[in-house]
């Protein structure tokens, strides 16, 4: 008998390489319920590093761990005196926040899900210009729909952050929860931030602030217009197959593709955003 592989892709916390990695099945169904925390050593995702990745038992990665974080010094370097009116670089939020924050946060504002940072001290970054920067690249009327809230931890009263973090995520289970510390303690939704992943990293590839936050608004702008469209579709249908629904989003949106993963991310935006009702109309 073959083991069941599952794969998982999980992407740095500090630099954002992401890669595929095979795990065995029973490391899942070993646990009934609860989390499972896997050690991803240096050199099997990316090269420098190495974390935890935190995983529950259908092998959904729901959180992050850093491990070795340290503040350094070319933290300084990556902000410059800035002139324009963005206000920071990508880099420099990657390097504040860690990768899969950053790529959550845009999951959070595009999804309208309530995110949290927990955190003990005052941070240079506000707030404010935070929640600037993600409306920044989210479209009207979809932008400034959700703001960013922190939770503050005292260490005093209780220095097992474990034991708080497990507080905050049975009070508040429906939002993005993290830490400064590139530590990701709760992803709400069902669906792999791939997407989010994979065009951070691809801005990461310009230098300019400005551009980064226009090759991402882009890509959003794209993604809702494709949305909106499938949104269409569903209003003018009593019921539809999920296979006709997707073979004819693909024949209309000539500029994607259309595959499950798409497809699982138009209904996660139809359904937070427009209707549920709407979502029933599509048929298994
Ligand atoms: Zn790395």
């Amino acid at each position: 008998m073959t083991e069941e592989i599952n794969i998982l892709k999980p992407a740095c916390p500090k630099c954002g390489v992401s890669k595929r990695i095979p795990i065995p099945g029973s490391v899942f169904s070993q646990k009934s319920f609860g989390l499972i925390k896997i050690q991803v050593p240096q050199g099997a995702v990316c090269e420098d590093h190495q974390f935890i990745v935190i995983a529950d038992n259908e092998a959904r990665i729901i959180g992050y761990e850093a491990i070795d974080v340290s503040v350094s010094k070319e933290e300084e370097e990556l902000l410059p005196e800035m002139e324009s009116e963005i206000k920071f670089p990508l880099k420099y939020l990657v390097h504040k926040l860690g990768f899969n924050s950053v790529a959550g946060l845009i999951h959070a504002k595009l999804f309208k899900y309530d995110s949290f940072i927990i955190r003990s001290d005052e941070s240079d970054i506000s707030l404010e210009d935070l929640d600037e920067y993600f409306d920044n690249m989210i479209p009207e009327p979809y932008n400034n729909s959700i703001k960013i809230d922190t939770i503050s931890y005292d260490d005093e009263i209780f220095p097992n952050p474990g034991y708080f973090y497990s507080l905050v995520t049975n009070q508040k289970t429906k939002a993005f929860l993290f830490n400064p510390r590139k530590h990701i303690v709760q992803m709400p939704w069902r669906t792999n931030i791939y997407y989010e992943t994979h065009i951070v990293n691809y801005a990461l590839e310009r230098s300019d602030p400005k551009e980064q936050i226009k090759v991402i608004s882009d890509s959003i702008v794209r993604f809702i217009n494709d949305a909106e469209f499938a949104k269409t579709i569903l209003d003018n249908v009593k019921k539809i197959s999920e296979k006709d629904f997707m073979k004819t989003l693909d024949e209309k949106l000539a500029l994607t593709t259309i595959n499950k993963y798409r497809m699982t991310l138009i209904k996660e935006f139809l359904r937070r955003r427009i209707s549920v009702d709407l979502i029933k109309k599509i048929k298994k």
